[in-house]
Formats: structure tokens, sequence, C-alpha cells
């Protein structure tokens, strides 16, 4: 009897997978981790297929070392979520693979047999001790809140009540559950009318692929209607899967989910967690012991076999999309998965994506919206400070400050919002407003410093610095946003007796100092906060009643097509921080184009009207979503050397470029051309579709792993880049 073939992916950087031979083998096999030899040495793979004919003759296979028969193997319908996504990005599927598996479980180690979180609730001794009980005691506390609450988890239990725990189980009052609800629920509040609406509108999703918007406001409540429908999921028996944005956003929410399902089993899943921990998670949900997942954008690679409900929460944020290695975007793998599984699917945000709305305006997905507030709460006023021909001290106008003088005097927060993405600089006038527009493309050039030249990113077109405003002759013109460097110590001279505080990455580098950060903030220890994109999401500053924004104009006229609208979801995210308590918040945004749209939306808090500029926009200069794009990058010791590969991967496409309505760019450097001794160029291939550009692209792909490139080039295709 000839051996049996496994095919293994491998993590490789090559587009094929391995096959090997295997002495014996059952079906049960596919999925399975394996140990081969590969080249001189071995590697781990996993079986993806098992077919009956091997590529090679099979007297050239090799065999394989080990099969891991320990832990569980993946299910199919994984196999089929992590070939898709190999396929959409272009990417090895060994090396997806490698990414999406927990390593412990890549590297065929045992995996320990998990030890589930028990459930614990009140025996009838402690009923007993409870009715006993005369002196208040943390024993009793523990008691009180189990009796009103029922059983609840043992880690849970510990968060909030100690040494207590233990001590109650020593004593044999509390003991583990025999068969408690899981879609129990505690201390949830009564559902607005929206609420319920939305609620209702949302479950007659189950049980069939159906995307939804939830569109609302912060503060509508939405997170309260994905928790009614996680309930109904698990007493149907089903999994939820919840997305959030940030690895800082998930313990809040965690906190918050396993406080309303105490009986609930909850992973939590983020790339911080310590590797033990992650693969017991990963294998706890594939197992079926896992009621509620919630995490972030990799854990759209859990396994879950009793899938009942997909949420991305912040659906339009832009962490959602990995920016190296695998360039998948998780808000749109969970989409494909929640049709592969027939079941519903709910991006919830205040700001969605434009590509999101846009399916939504034409149907695809189901809109359900939040309208107001759930509590009480004012929205802030918004307004423009117009700083065209104000003197400003180091970026700040004399209107803002006055504006924190204010509030310092009043006791209260302000926070300086410093928009810093790393948005390619375009030059601007600051007398008249021009900018450094590409005569050929609806593009802007952005200043490449290096070798002081303006470069369009979309045609290639170069052109030199002018000295002065081409429309108004001001020697003045500057890219945007020079002169905030000095920022903290302009407020620091300006306002001695307050207390300034800097919250941005490098302020708040590990989760402890961050935490750290915030807390000083809600205690009310900082009068004036500079921060960044990190303040504007997700926290709640009672005494912030003022927000100043600088350097929003930099992300209008960025050439990145999508700063605009990444701009106006910051400045609504962040102007929302302002007067989240009972106080009135005002948000003031420096700008020299206080006409704008795009602030005169901000100010009437009109997403709706924003969005349908910006797709009207976007429709007659063919961006997406009325059009698909891909980044082809390459690297290399000098850019010339990464210029000329990609003209050579440039002709190789057109052959079949036209044939399928694809536009093939020149080559262009990237701005910051060198990185990490490495200098960096890129092409942009723009498809009228996304069916037109991924058979392009499969097309393509293989021309491109033939041209052989020089040993010190790399290569890599970005597909749905975030920014072009
Ligand atoms: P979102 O996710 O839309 O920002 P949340 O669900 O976090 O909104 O709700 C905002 C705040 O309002 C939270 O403090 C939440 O506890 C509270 N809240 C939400 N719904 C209700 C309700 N029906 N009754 C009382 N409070 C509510
Ligand atoms: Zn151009
Ligand atoms: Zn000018």
């Amino acid at each position: 009897m000839s051996p049996a073939i496994v095919r293994v992916a491998l993590p490789v950087p090559l587009p094929q997978c391995f096959d090997y031979t295997a002495e014996s083998i059952a079906p049960g096999d596919l999925g399975r981790c394996v140990r081969v030899p590969f080249g001189r040495g071995e590697k781990t793979g996993l079986i993806v297929a098992l077919p009956d004919a091997a590529e090679l003759p099979v007297e050239r296979l090799k065999p394989v070392i080990a099969i891991q028969r320990e832990a569980p193997a993946l299910p199919a319908d994984w196999l089929a979520l992590v070939e898709f996504t190999a396929r959409y990005y272009q990417h090895p599927l060994g090396e997806v693979v490698a990414m999406a598996l927990p390593p412990r479980l890549r590297r065929a180690d045992a995996v320990a047999g998990a030890e589930a979180d028990p459930l614990l609730e009140l025996s009838a001794a402690g009923r007993q001790a409870l009715a006993d009980s005369k002196r208040e005691s943390r024993a009793l506390a523990l008691l009180r809140s189990l009796d009103a609450d029922g059983p609840s988890r043992r880690q849970l239990l510990r968060d909030h009540h100690g040494p207590a725990v233990s001590d109650a189980l020593k004593r044999g009052w509390i003991t583990p559950g025999s068969a408690a609800d899981p879609a129990q629920m505690a201390g949830a509040p009564t559902l607005t009318d929206e609420q319920q609406a939305a609620v209702a509108s949302l479950s007659e999703g189950f049980g069939c692929f159906q995307p939804f918007l939830l569109f609302g406001v912060t503060g509508s409540g939405k997170t309260e209607v994905y928790l009614r429908l996680v309930q109904q999921v698990i007493a149907g028996g089903g999994q939820a899967l919840i997305l959030v944005p940030e690895i800082a956003l998930t313990p809040q929410l965690e906190g918050r989910v396993a406080g309303r399902f105490p009986a609930a089993r909850v992973v939590s899943l983020h790339s911080a967690l310590a590797e033990g921990a992650r693969s017991q998670g990963f294998v706890q949900a594939m197992e079926g012991r896992a009621d509620i997942v919630l995490g972030t954008r990799l854990s759209v690679f859990t396994p879950l076999p009793r899938l009942g409900l997909i949420v991305v929460d912040e659906e339009h944020d832009a962490s959602y999309k990995q920016h190296e290695g695998v360039r998948y975007s998780a808000r749109d793998l969970a989409i494909w998965r929640a049709r592969q599984r027939s079941v519903p699917i709910v991006l919830g945000s205040a700001t969605p994506s434009l590509e999101s709305w846009h399916a939504a305006e034409t149907g695809r997905y189901k809109r359900v919206e939040l309208a107001s507030r759930a509590v009480a709460a004012t929205l802030p006023k918004v307004r423009p400070v117009d700083v065209r021909r104000e003197k400003l001290q180091h970026g700040l106008s004399e209107h803002l400050l006055r504006a924190v003088e204010v509030r310092l005097q009043k006791g209260e927060q302000s926070l300086i919002f410093l928009n810093r993405r790393g948005y390619a600089p375009v030059l601007s006038c600051p007398s008249c407003g021009w900018v450094s527009r590409c005569p050929h493309c609806t593009a802007n050039m952005v200043l490449h410093l290096a070798d002081r030249r303006l470069r369009c990113h979309h045609c290639s077109f170069e052109a030199g610095i002018p000295l002065a405003c081409p429309d108004c002759g001001d020697q003045d013109i500057q890219p945007f946003g020079r002169g905030t460097q000095r920022l903290e110590e302009t407020l620091a001279e300006r306002f001695p007796t307050a207390r300034v505080l800097r919250v941005d990455r490098d302020a708040a580098r590990t989760r402890s100092q961050w935490d750290a950060l915030l807390e000083q903030i809600g205690n009310g220890e900082a009068d004036i906060l500079v921060g960044t994109q990190m303040m504007a999401k997700g926290h709640d500053f009672p005494k912030l009643t003022f927000v100043g924004v600088l350097n929003a104009d930099s992300s209008l006229f960025a050439a990145d097509f999508r700063a605009p609208e990444r701009l106006f979801q910051q400045l609504m995210q962040v102007g929302g921080r302002a007067g989240r308590g009972q106080l009135p918040g005002e948000v003031m945004v420096q700008t020299q184009y206080p006409d704008h749209p795009l602030y005169q939306c901000l100010a009437r808090h009109d997403f709706q009207r924003y969005a349908a500029l910006q797709l009207d926009e976007r429709k007659q200069a063919r961006f997406p979503p009325f059009a698909a794009n891909a980044l082809l990058c390459a690297t290399a010791d000098e850019v010339g050397t990464a210029l000329d590969w990609l003209k050579a991967a440039r002709a190789e496409a057109l052959p079949y470029a036209q044939a399928f309505g694809v536009m093939v760019f020149d080559p262009v450097p990237m701005r910051m051309v060198r990185l990490a001794r490495r200098e960096r160029a890129q092409l942009l291939v723009e498809a009228p579709a996304r069916p037109a550009l991924q058979a392009f692209l499969s097309a393509w792909s293989e021309r491109l792993w033939a041209l052989k490139p020089p040993r010190v080039l790399r290569w890599h295709l970005d597909v749905d880049p975030a920014e072009v």
C-alpha cells in the first residue's frame, strides 16, 4: 500500500503548500499541526488537505516527523476562513495560519487541558450564614451578591471580593454551581423605547446572514443593545463574538460583559495576552466551552462551533486593519465569516466608515438607528476658529487660550487635541489657503523633504518646492502643523499655576502607565491635557468641558483620500469627550478654512450630510467604495532598486490590466523613503470593483512570485490599503 499524502501550509514566504507522506492518516487529521523536515531543518505547519495524489512523484516526498494529535484539529470552516484570507490578501497560507493560531498550538506543544473558570453558587449553609449574620463583613458582601445576582464565575467573584472567595469555599458557603443558566443577566437597565425597537429589528436577523449597521451617537446605548442580543444568542445555546478596536478598551468591556452575565463563560483575546492564556481561550472557544469571545482584531480567527452572532464595535476604527505581515481587515473578514456561517453581524458606530455607510444606503446592510443619548446629556457646542489673520503663539490662537483660562478659573479641565497622524504633509499658504494640488489628479502633492520635491502618489508627477505662494505671493508657505512642537511649554508659560499633563503614546507606553494617567485625569489631578488620538476613544472625564483642536487642516488636505473621513470621526469622538458629566461641553477647531463643509457639518453634528458630501466626492474621483485599490510595496537597500523592480512588476501587469479594467500607476518613492536602513517605494493599482481587483491580483501575483527579485529586495501587496 502506498503511503498517505498530507498537504501542509508552512510559515515561509512562498505562495505554495508542501506535500509529505505519512504512515497512517485519518480524516480527522485534517486541520492538525504537524512537524516536517524543511530545507536543512524542521518546521511546524498545518495539514490543510489530504490529497489523493501529490504534485511531485511520491518517491521524492519526505515523511512527516510527527502529527500533533493531543490538541483538537482545527475545523473545516476555520480552514476555509484562513484560506480565504490568504487568497483575498494575497499572502502565503502558512503565514496566515501562523498568525491566526496561538503559538502553543502551532508549536505542537501539548496544550494543557485548559481549566475552565468554575461557576460558584450559594449553598444551603451559605444561605443559613447569610440569614444568621449580624455584623458586616467581606464574606457577607460576597454571599449577598450571590444571593441577589445568582451564580457567578470564580474569577469575577475574586476580582470583586478577593480572598473572601476561597474562604467561603472552604467553609462550604459557596459551591461549584450545578445548572446555572449562562444567559442569566444581572443589573440590566430597562431599555429605552428606541433601544427596544433596535433590539427588535436586529433580532429579526437571527439564524441567517444579515449585516446590520447600528448607527448611534456615543452614549446612545449601543453596548446595551449588543448585550441584549448576546443574551438571546446564549439563551439559544449559541456563541457570540464581539470585536473591539483597542486592547485598552477590552478590560472595560470585559468587566461590563462579565458583570452582566455572571454565569456565562467569557473569553477575552488580544495580542497582549500571555501565550498560555491565549491558547487556552482559543481552545475553550473551539471546544464550545466559551459563550462569549471578545477581543481585538486577531480574535476574528477564533474557531466557534456554535457561532450565533458577531458584533463589531466602533466598526470605522482604523485599527481593525493590520498594517504589517498579513494586512487583513478584521471587520471585512468578520462579514465574510458571518456569511459563511449564516449568522447576523452588527457593525456599530456613531461615525460609520463611508464603506459601511454606502452599503447601508444601497441596501446591502440594514441600518438601525439610535438617535438620542440613553442618559440625558447635551451634545457639545462645536465651532471653527478662523486663524488666517491671527498671529499664533506656537500654534495656539488667543481664542483658544482664553477658553482654557475660563475653564481654569472654574476648576474644569481642558484638552488640547493635536491631530498628528502620520499623514503625508502637503504645502499650504497661510494667507490665501492655496494647497499643493496635483495638476493631473484629484490628489494633493506630498512634500518629500529628503530631496526637496513635491510628488503625487497617484500618478507620480513631480515638481520643485515653490519659493512663494503661486496664488498670492506670500513667502510663508509651509507644511500644515509646523510650530506645534513647543505646545506644552507654551501652555505652561501662559498658565504657570496650571497642571499640564501630556497624554500620548510616549507618556503611556504600558497599560499600567495608561491606567495611572486615566486615574490622574479622572481624579481631577490635571487642569490641561495635551493629547493625540489616544485621547479620542472611549473614556469619560466628567470634569472635561473644553476641547481645543489644533492642526486639523492637515487632514483636510492630506494626500490620503481617507484623511478627511478620519478627521471627522475623530473630531466627533473627541468632541464627545467634552461635557459627558453634568457640565456642558465646548469644542473649538482652529482652521484656515472655517467655511469648509467638514467643519460646518461637524458644528451641526450632522454625520449624514457629511457622509453624503464625501461619498459624492469619492464617486467623482473614483475612490473606494466606488473603486478598489491595492498597493504593491517594495523595500531594498536603496530606493532605485525598489523602483526598478516595481517597474518590472508593472510591465508584467500591463497585459492583463486592460482586460480587467484595472489602472496600474507608475511607482513612486514613499515619502518616508528611509525606514530602518531600508528604502521604500510603492505603486498603486486601481480597479472598478473588488471582484475585478481580485481577478487581476490572482493573475498578477503569480507573475510577481516568478519575477526573481534582487537578494536585497522584499515586496508585499496591501489589498484595500488603509492609506494610499
Ligand atoms: P454607546 O455604546 O452607544 O456609547 P453605552 O451602551 O455605553 O452607549 O451607554 C452609555 C451609557 O448609558 C452607559 O453608562 C450605560 O450604562 C447607560 N445606558 C445605556 N442604556 C441605558 C438604559 N436603557 N437605561 C439607563 N442607562 C443606560
Ligand atoms: Zn497626480
Ligand atoms: Zn497664498
